[in-house]
């Protein structure tokens, strides 16, 4: 037996990986399995390559064991082993040294800087965040005697010979007292399926019941009979690592099952990423239907390295509008213990980013011209992380205007080039500007809807909640379109064309009505705009001016760059249409009291189409109307 001193240069480096990131001491699992996967591979790889001729590779596989008694948890693999002059150079020396790096580095940022990914790079030494003793017993795959090495939580250490007889390695963790909860089966199954579900090598915690088909000629009430079988946690080889003509659509359908048990509705698609040049990048995006409020998509993409789970923050590593989306993504190459920050500016992880933006892309524009009757009505699930791709990525807006799609209250669906081409005709204003009239509510705006396709105008129907946003942008990107929501204008106004509507009125009339009108309606809420239109038009009407709107809308959506402009008043237009007869009527009533009534009454029939008439005014409406009717 030899005995000796891990020759430590950070001081007391176990209690600093005791204590290191507390929330984190359950990455400890992981590591270790990595370690035994490795293991296995590398024995796989030398089978393969005829260095290790006279083992069978067979199918190996690693197990994980829990003693509650005895207060052990045991990672069991049966790869390639080490000899007893490999423990000392890997674990004492090359492993003890990596661990006392790592810790150099990160000791100081407790807390501090939560990026570091998944916090890999502890390695072996990270049991001692649970153990108070570990020991190794390994045998390597070379004619050498098995090796037993034993370490108490101090830099000192035993090693000595042993007599297993089967290749492989055997770590036993003696749990600490304030660890026990990694005593407990259900902890290690939730942890196994946590990191480990998708590893390449088969895991085996336990056994399991498996109900067997009945024989024929059983009787009814018979139970099924059961088998006690291994109970293999993982999957290890998952959907991703495939090769996209292997799989049908139900197995893409199925994986997406495997990943988000809980998730009962099927995606809308999917996208396979599959690039090995000039990174490495495997794995699967789906497209879930998608609720209006960007807030609430839970079931996040999960990072992997080869197959071993890191995170399900890629915050930094796909760009933001994506990360509404579900799946899997398996890269080498995305650098794993630093910052976000820092990870952001790395070039690999750029480039990373914006091939998956890229294919995306492509893949929406598949399937658009592949089915495009089909990608119609998928659009209202969709349509949250287009728009908001095109908002802020600006390669994806460019590649969004093939697929994109801007549907009508009719339930018609154009890109905005079939738009232009079908409205520039009758939608064209005096200046030449193209207006693109939109709602966002058919109910809401259902009058103002009415008024402009009366006149044959196209109105779409966009109602995402950043949607004020992304019309910016499109107005600033085609210079010669502005869009105009139908309850922001009197129908005449929306689309101005060169026609000069004659008013019924006097100049000396319209500053009498006008002056009456600015006393009796509430100044603070509502401008009087007088304005000769057609005589069968309503008498008034309230519009919402689009600017203002907007910019209040893009306020509370958290527009950029909207400093200072405070809590924007509620301000409307009340329209007055000096050509009906009602107006006239108002003008002509001799006593104040009928004069205030016509007005009120009027004023809250406008209201009223436009879902502003509430609490006591509408009850007051409603009395004055029986009134009216006596
Ligand atoms: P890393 O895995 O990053 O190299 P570790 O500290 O986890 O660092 O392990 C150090 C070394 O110890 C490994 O590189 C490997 O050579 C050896 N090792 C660890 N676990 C095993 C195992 N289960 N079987 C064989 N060798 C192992």
């Amino acid at each position: 037996m030899s005995k000796g001193t891990i020759n430590v240069s950070v001081e007391n480096i176990f209690p600093l990986i005791k204590k290191f990131l507390y929330s984190d001491h359950e990455i400890f699992l992981r590591e270790l399995i990595s370690n035994a996967t490795d293991a296995t591979l590398k024995l796989k790889h030398l089978a393969n390559i005829g260095e290790a001729n006279d083992v069978a590779y067979g199918n190996p596989k690693i197990e994980v064991k829990v003693d509650k008694e005895n207060k052990t948890l045991r990672i069991i693999d049966e790869g390639i082993g080490m000899t007893k002059d490999e423990v000392e150079k890997y674990i004492n020396q090359i492993a003890f040294s990596g661990a006392e790096e790592f810790i150099e580095k990160y000791k100081d940022k407790e807390g501090e800087d939560t990026g570091i990914i998944g916090h890999f790079g502890l390695g072996f030494y990270s049991s001692f965040m649970v153990a108070d003793k570990v020991e190794i017993i390994t045998k390597s795959f070379k004619d050498e005697p098995a090796a037993h090495w034993v370490c108490d939580g101090s830099p000192n250490f035993t090693l000595e010979e042993a007599d297993k007889e089967v290749r492989g390695t055997e770590i036993i963790l003696h749990i600490s007292e304030d660890e026990t909860e990694f005593l407990e089966e259900g902890r290690i199954r939730e942890l196994l399926v946590k990191y480990n579900k998708f590893m390449p090598i088969p895991i085996k915690f336990g056994m399991k019941t498996e109900t067997l088909p009945k024989p024929e000629d059983a009787k009814e009430d018979d139970p099924a009979p059961t088998k006690e079988v291994e109970n293999i946690i993982n999957n290890p080889n998952p959907a991703w690592t495939k090769q996209p003509v292997d799989l049908k659509e139900e197995d893409y359908n199925g994986f997406y099952r495997e990943l988000y048990p809980m998730q009962f509705e099927e995606p809308l698609f999917h996208i396979h990423l599959n690039v090995d040049y000039p990174f490495n990048l495997t794995g699967i995006l789906y497209f879930p239907k998608m609720t209006n409020d960007m807030n609430i998509q839970k079931d996040k993409i999960q990072l992997y390295q080869n197959q071993v789970f890191v995170t399900d923050n890629v915050e930094g590593i796909v760009p933001e509008f994506l990360t509404m989306l579900r799946g899997v993504i398996d890269s080498p190459d995305i650098p794993l213990n630093v910052s976000r920050s820092y990870l952001q500016a790395d070039g690999a992880v750029k480039k990373i980013s914006s091939y998956i933006t890229r294919k995306v892309a492509d893949k929406l524009k598949t399937l658009f011209n592949d089915n495009r009757e089909d990608f119609e009505q998928k659009w209202n699930d969709i349509k949250v992380v287009i728009e908001y791709g095109m908002l802020t990525e600006d390669k994806f807006f460019d590649k969004a205007q093939k697929f994109a799609l801007y549907p009508t209250v009719d339930g018609d669906y154009f890109t905005f080039e079939e738009l232009q081409e079908k409205i520039k005709e009758n939608q064209t204003d005096k200046d030449g500007k193209l207006v693109v009239l939109y709602a966002s509510n058919k109910d809401e705006q259902h009058s103002y809807i009415q008024d402009a396709k009366d006149k044959g105008y196209e109105v779409l129907m966009l109602d995402s909640p950043i949607i004020s946003h992304l019309l910016q942008k499109l107005e600033s990107s085609n210079e010669n379109t502005s869009f105009v929501r139908v309850d922001s204008e009197p129908v005449e106004n929306l689309i101005k064309k060169d026609e000069e509507q004659i008013s019924k009125l006097s100049d000396e009339e319209k500053e009498t009505l006008k002056t009456f009108l600015t006393e009796t309606v509430p100044s603070e809420k509502f401008t009087v705009q007088l304005e000769a239109m057609d005589s069968k038009a309503n008498p008034f009407v309230i519009t919402e001016p689009e600017f203002m709107r907007r910019m209040k809308e893009m306020q509370q959506t958290g527009g950029g760059g909207m400093f200072g402009m405070g809590n924007m008043p509620e301000m409307y237009n009340l329209i007055v249409n000096t050509n009906h007869e009602l107006v006239s009527e108002i003008l002509n009533t001799k006593t104040k009291k009928k004069k205030e009534r016509l007005v009120n009454q009027a004023l809250d029939l406008a209201k009223l189409s436009k879902n502003l008439l509430k609490g006591e005014d509408m009850t007051a409406f409603i009395k004055r109307s029986y009134e009216m009717i006596k």
